[in-house]
């Protein structure tokens, strides 16, 4: 059994220091962006955003100087991350290179495709999806079918890849492929490579989701060819490098603040001398700070080296029922009297259709609630 325990986080002063820095930078690149684009949070990208974060030295943040990276420490990575969350950023560009593409280059192709790519991710000019699911794999990522065979010229890969977010705009894949056999080990026999998605032979096509929003692909790939040096890792040894990025992918406090502008917003709207609305509010607050304790304590796991699995779990799987249940919350306190168009009303139509994706994305409730069962010795 893993131990379940999450010390509360605490911020030593410099992180304090650099919040005020990250508050002035945002006031003023987030100065008249109506609420309708901030409710998109790490869902909205902006390239050129990206890229003046880059020039602060805030993307990288702890990598390694000999990748272009800054080696500040995770708890001041984290303030980062929350400043542009609570403001509802467009951060979602450099979002997936930032937390696990890096990270996964750096620990397992240490000399080979890191030095090349890394410096890339840390200037905001190589922006990263995940290549994952399939249509008939999600939760059940071992049973993958596209497949890369290694021949004289490289691997070929043939296949397809579904619900790939923002694939239309980025410049590289780290994809999950069948090199080898299952056999008795189902999950023997998967590899992961480094994708340049404008190699010839991919092909990718919008799946319109519920918001009405080209947000995730369908990837298909004919007779793609990748250099024999794009393998991550060692041949068959996808399923703990996978293992290993779905920590850092679940573990971040995008996790319970994806919806903080309708928070922000039924908190500007609330009538402090109604007890409906006080109580409400006041109890989501108070779960807000509970999950901020429990978030930090995985960042500071992080920190230390410690395998964030089973936390991370908790916080994605925890984070996930608050944020699920504010829509109706919004509708039960202010429901009949919003406004048409005002930033209440933006804030609640975004997230009574986004909401519903929040506990599939990044792992479903169910596998989560399977992974902290075992952690837990419970099955
Ligand atoms: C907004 C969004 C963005 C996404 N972006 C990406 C991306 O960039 N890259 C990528 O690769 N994928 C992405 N995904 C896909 C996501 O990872 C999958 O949707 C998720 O893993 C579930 O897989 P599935 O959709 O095939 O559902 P299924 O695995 O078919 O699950 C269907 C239902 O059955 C339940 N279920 C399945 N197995 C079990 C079990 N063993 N025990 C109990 N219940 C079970 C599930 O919990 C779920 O409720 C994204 C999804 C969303 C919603």
């Amino acid at each position: 059994m893993q131990a379940l325990r999450i010390s509360p986080g605490l911020l030593p002063p410099e992180c304090e220091a650099l919040r005020q820095e990250v508050r002035a930078f945002l006031a003023e690149a987030m100065a008249g962006v109506p609420v309708a684009r901030r409710v998109r949070n790490w869902s909205g990208a902006n390239p050129e955003f990206s890229r003046k974060m880059a020039a602060r030295g805030w993307i990288g943040m702890t990598w390694p100087k000999r990748y272009g990276g800054h080696e500040r420490s995770p708890l001041e990575r984290y303030v980062v991350l929350e400043e542009m969350l609570a403001a509802g950023a467009p951060v979602g560009a450099h979002w997936v290179a930032d937390r696990q593409s890096g990270p996964l280059l750096m620990r397992f192709s240490p000399d080979a495709l890191a030095p090349r790519i890394v410096p890339k991710i840390v200037r905001g000019e190589a922006f990263f999806c995940i290549g994952m699911s399939e249509p008939d794999s999600g939760s059940d990522l071992a049973s993958i079918r596209t497949r890369a065979v290694r021949t004289r010229d490289g691997w070929l890969i043939n296949g397809r890849k579904v619900w790939t977010s923002r694939a239309h705009q980025a410049d590289y894949m780290i994809v999950l492929v069948r090199t080898g056999e299952r056999g008795e080990d189902r999950h023997a026999g998967l590899s992961q490579l480094l994708l340049d998605m404008k190699t010839p032979g991919i092909v990718v096509r919008p799946i319109v989701n519920q918001l009405n929003e080209h947000d995730f692909n369908e990837v298909t790939f004919d007779d793609v060819l990748v250099p024999h040096d794009h393998l991550i890792g060692a041949e068959g040894e996808g399923w703990k490098q996978v293992g290993a990025e779905l920590a850092f992918e679940r573990s971040g406090p995008e996790r319970y603040l994806s919806s903080t502008q309708l928070l922000l917003e039924m908190l500007d709207a609330a009538d402090a001398n109604d007890p409906r609305h006080t109580v409400a509010l006041g109890r989501v607050v108070a779960q807000y700070a509970t999950m901020r304790q429990m978030s930090l304590g995985v960042a500071g796991m992080l920190a230390r080296g410690e395998n964030p699995m089973l936390a991370a779990a908790i916080v994605k799987d925890q984070g996930a029922l608050i944020e699920q249940a504010m829509p109706d919350l919004a509708h039960d306190l202010f429901g009949g009297g919003v406004a048409p168009d005002s930033p209440l009303e933006q804030a609640m139509r975004y997230m009574t259709l986004a909401a519903p994706s929040f506990s599939l994305r990044g792992g479903t409730r169910e596998i989560l609630r399977g992974i902290i069962a075992k952690g837990l010795d419970l099955r």
